[in-house]
């Protein structure tokens, strides 16, 4: 069996068990290094070739964008991660950065339970890490936190360990007071614990990473960091303590399932009735309730034109199933439903919820739009008035 084939298999065996999925974004200040991360956590997991990772694949998108890597343009990018002997299916939402795509960013925020948010070490917390945190907390979703460019305090500002440390510690302070100050209920469940490991210090660029839990393991602390860095042998450093391996770790263990997430989430997310039968089998992340689906991203595939990306929150999703676009007041058939390896597409029978879905078929579907099987859905965004300009993503 060919390697493609094997994680294809292990991807449609993990999409029935929930608690192995975790449905994140990467979230940060301009430059502190999102895209480099998401590439290269994507690249480690062995779902890109390394040589891929930070090079355009698809050359049909703006000049301008050409040199960016290639998970910004994806709506979605998923990989297998093992930790502690299970494996995992975790799934990189695209939540665009950029404040002046307000809408966007909440309605992915939506989509996923879990963000990384990546600070640059030497710049610190700036206004638009504070943006995208407070989106993340308003929407319920939890945050870890990714400290990167380290290897720029040691470079360029030429820190000692114990002064890199300090640095290190006001940036996690800092982002603790903003969880405390923004979502203060939520505080002594969600703040930043190093020595738990819902922490990770490294370079996205270099491919390293560092964390309490992963130094047991690796015996590679913030002094050997210091002396492979000051020694040019960052190489060393990445196989000894990869960032893929780190950060997917922390991903695991301190990102909520859908199932943990679901529970919590709907009542945040979503304005009907919770306590209704399509309330319940979205708080319950059920298979066989109706279908419950948010539309994240419209993209175009060359082949199969254009395709609904979203997550699926209850119900499971068929070819040939019919669903309601809620709020556009449409019904269209279903004609493939896929999944992703790495930024690849793969057509599947059928898909639970739980999981983010690619569907060809939608074609009255806009970023932000619900389907469901019901005809009657309370929509997950407000319907804009009319006159208002609707902007996708496509
Ligand atoms: P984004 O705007 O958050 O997506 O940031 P990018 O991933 O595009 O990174 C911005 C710049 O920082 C690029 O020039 C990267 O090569 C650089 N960069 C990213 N990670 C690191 C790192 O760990 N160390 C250093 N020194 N530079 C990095």
């Amino acid at each position: 069996m060919t390697r493609a084939k094997k994680m294809i298999d292990k991807i449609k065996e993990l999409m029935w068990k929930p608690d192995k999925i975790r449905n994140m974004g990467i979230v940060a200040h301009i430059d502190h290094g999102k895209t480099t991360l998401s590439d290269n956590l994507l690249a480690g997991a062995g779902m890109i070739s390394e040589e891929l990772a930070g090079r355009q694949l698809y050359l049909d998108f703006d000049e301008q964008e050409k040199e960016r890597g290639i998970t910004i343009h994806a709506a979605n990018v998923s990989m297998v991660h093992e930790y502690k002997g299970d494996e995992y299916l975790i799934n990189l939402i695209d939540t665009p950065g950029h404040v002046d795509f307000g809408g966007d960013v909440t309605r992915a925020m939506r989509a996923v339970d879990g963000v990384i948010v990546v600070v640059d070490a030497v710049e610190g917390v700036m206004p638009q890490t504070e943006t995208v945190l407070r989106q993340a907390l308003r929407e319920n979703v939890k945050p870890v936190l990714f400290v990167n460019k380290v290897d720029r305090l040691i470079r360029e500002l030429e820190l000692t360990p114990d002064q890199m440390q300090e640095k290190l510690m006001k940036v996690i302070l800092e982002v603790n007071k903003l969880i405390k100050a923004m979502r203060p209920e939520k505080y002594d469940e969600w703040k930043l614990d190093v020595a738990a490991g819902s922490v990770a210090f490294g370079s996205a660029l270099y491919k390293w990473a560092v964390s309490v839990p992963a130094m047991k393991d690796t015996g590679i602390g913030f002094k050997e960091v210091y002396d492979y860095i000051k020694s040019d042998n960052v190489k060393e450093l990445s196989k000894k303590s990869p960032l893929h391996s780190v950060v997917l770790d922390m991903v695991v263990k301190h990102l909520p399932s859908p199932i943990q997430a679901q529970k919590e989430r709907i009542a945040t997310i979503w304005r009907g009735n919770v306590e209704s039968p399509e309330g319940q089998a979205m708080v319950k992340c059920d298979p066989n309730g109706p279908v419950a689906l948010m539309v994240t991203k419209i993209v175009v595939d060359p082949h199969a034109g254009e395709i609904a990306v979203g997550r699926l929150f209850s119900g499971t999703l068929k070819a040939g199933m019919e669903l309601y676009i809620v709020d556009r007041k449409a019904k269209n058939r279903i004609q493939t439903v896929g999944l992703f390896m790495g930024p690849k597409r793969v057509e599947v029978s059928e898909i639970p919820a739980g999981n983010i879905v690619a569907i060809v078929g939608l074609k009255d579907a806009v970023a932000g739009s619900t389907c469901s099987t019901l005809e009657k859905f309370e929509p997950f965004e407000a319907i804009k008035h009319i006159s208002e300009p609707v902007v996708t993503m496509a």
